[in-house]
């Protein structure tokens, strides 16, 4: 290359990076300091999210954490997510300055098994709490709590050094089934309480404790259906049938629908009575609480902000499983492993990488710790069935399997495999299994295991040997009985 070619080049590549160093640093009201620090990083030179090297590590000992969980929170309902509706404008504005992960799988299809999944980055059979209550023996039960060789995360940022406080709605998040390990404080007194009850304490906490390194926890059930929504929203809703959305009606609607799953037809099933227009009914009303859920995490994300955490201060947000409206012909969760009740929320905002940026592959809630201490540079339990999806941050490619599962109340026992578009459930009572091509077929209406045998073999196979792998005998579950235990 000449000289005058070499000053050219050198001219043309001083000019793009004056430009992008322009484009980026551009003053902006949101874009915080530290942002701009790792702008000017080097290795960041060409400065796309998908480069940026999502390390923590140095400033380890200086983050706080904070984990937000809504529960029963559909994916689908949010703005970011293509809900048309406005209902959530908070986690909107958040996911504008978080990495969204598209397509995160739950690996259960409610909160206790869910939640522990997270907490200890294991399977639900693989720690063991996959109910409320366990079975001794025959007609013998005894209240399930995680096993003391198996470590949770949060007890192990405890050991690191982090103050951890919890504010639960407590019921399925109760302190007692493990949850509250290494937590200073752990609040959970309340049975399904929302971000009312919890939020307000969680601030107060906060506000004595900001000058220490915090975990802090808040969890809230406003979007859940043993939840109330306030009488004057509920009358709101233009209705003329004979629902009332009461959290009465919604618990006689789900153990009435159980029963039916056994006996079809069983007297106490309600869900042959709801029509189109009752559906929309019992939904819009969830949509009230979510609207409502959204509203108050707002206002708790913008007290952390006046009080000025948000540049040292790690916060993650995930649901732990959605809500069924009727899609599958039946209502409430926990009882299937479809999209409505599985595809949930997570999200995580980094101080440094404070903007958007989506992670489209198909991710885990089992991986929202590990991804956590991969970036914080901590050593996390061994054995965890979870991994880092920081290469997926750095643009590299990382193809997960997710799996799901659920003994609902010993009483339903389903499992799940997909990857990026396919979709395998497995009822292990009767052997039964579907298939669903999600690219096509999100709502999972079309079941497609007899006109594709071959794949739907092949992923059979591989969630039975998932299962074995992990200390579970398919055959244990065939034709067995059970009355649905009792939740409280
Ligand atoms: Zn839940």
């Amino acid at each position: 290359m000449s000289k005058h070619l070499k000053v050219a080049a050198a001219v043309a590549l001083l000019a793009n990076v004056v430009i992008v160093a322009f484009l980026l640093l551009r003053p902006t009201d949101d874009v915080p300091a530290q942002d701009l620090v790792d702008v000017l990083d080097p290795l960041a030179a060409d400065a796309t999210m998908e480069t940026a090297r999502y390390d923590l590590s140095d400033r380890a000992g200086d983050l706080n954490i904070i984990l937000i969980s809504l529960d029963a929170l559909r994916y689908d309902r949010t703005g970011f997510g293509g809900n048309p509706d406005g209902l959530t404008p908070n986690l909107d504005a958040f996911a504008q300055e978080s990495i969204v992960f598209e397509k995160t799988v739950s690996a259960a299809s409610w909160t206790l098994p869910s939640h522990m999944s997270v907490w200890t980055g294991r399977w639900p059979s693989v720690h063991g709490v996959t109910n409320k209550l366990r079975l001794l023996g025959r007609d013998q039960m005894a209240e399930s709590t995680l096993s003391p060789g198996i470590e949770t995360y949060p007890n192990l940022l405890a050991q690191n050094g982090w103050t951890a406080a919890g504010f639960s709605g407590g019921a399925g998040m109760s302190g007692k089934y493990g949850f509250d390990r290494g937590f200073d404080t752990y609040v959970d007194d309340r049975p399904f309480a929302g971000f009312d009850y919890s939020s307000p304490q969680a601030f107060e906490w906060l506000r004595e404790h900001r000058d220490e390194r915090f975990f802090l926890v808040l969890h809230g059930y406003d979007s859940h259906g043993q939840y109330p929504l306030a009488t004057s929203a509920i009358e709101s809703i233009p209705y003329d049938g004979s629902f009332d959305g009461s959290i009465e009606e919604n618990a006689r609607i789900r153990e009435g629908g159980l029963a039916a799953i056994e006996d079809p037809g069983d007297a106490s099933d309600m869900t042959a009575q709801i029509g189109l227009e009752d559906a929309a009914f019992l939904e819009s009303i969830y949509d009230e609480k979510v609207k409502d859920a959204d509203e108050r995490l707002g206002s708790f994300l913008s007290q952390v902000r006046t009080m000025g955490l948000m540049d040292d201060t790690v916060i993650l947000v995930m649901s732990d499983h959605g809500d069924e409206f009727m899609e599958h012909g039946a209502f409430d969760h926990g009882h299937t492993l479809y999209e409505e009740q599985t595809h949930v929320v997570m999200m995580m905002r980094l101080p440094g990488y404070a903007r958007e940026h989506r992670v489209e592959p198909v991710v885990r809630t089992i991986d929202l710790f590990p991804t956590l201490f991969d970036l914080l540079g901590l050593e996390g339990p061994v054995g965890v069935n979870g991994e880092s999806l920081v290469p997926l941050l750095r643009g590299e490619d990382l193809e997960l399997t997710a799996y799901g599962e659920t003994d609902y109340r010993l009483y339903v026992h389903h499992r799940a495999i997909r990857d990026d578009d396919y979709k395998l459930v497995l009822d292990l009572r009767d052997g039964e299994t579907e298939l669903y091509d999600l690219s096509a077929d999100g709502g999972e209406q079309n079941d497609i295991s007899s006109t594709e045998p071959r794949r739907t073999y092949e992923m059979e196979q591989a969630l039975r040997g998932w299962m074995m792998e992990h200390g579970q005998n398919p055959q244990d579950y065939r034709g067995m009985e059970q009355d649905p235990i009792e939740i409280f």
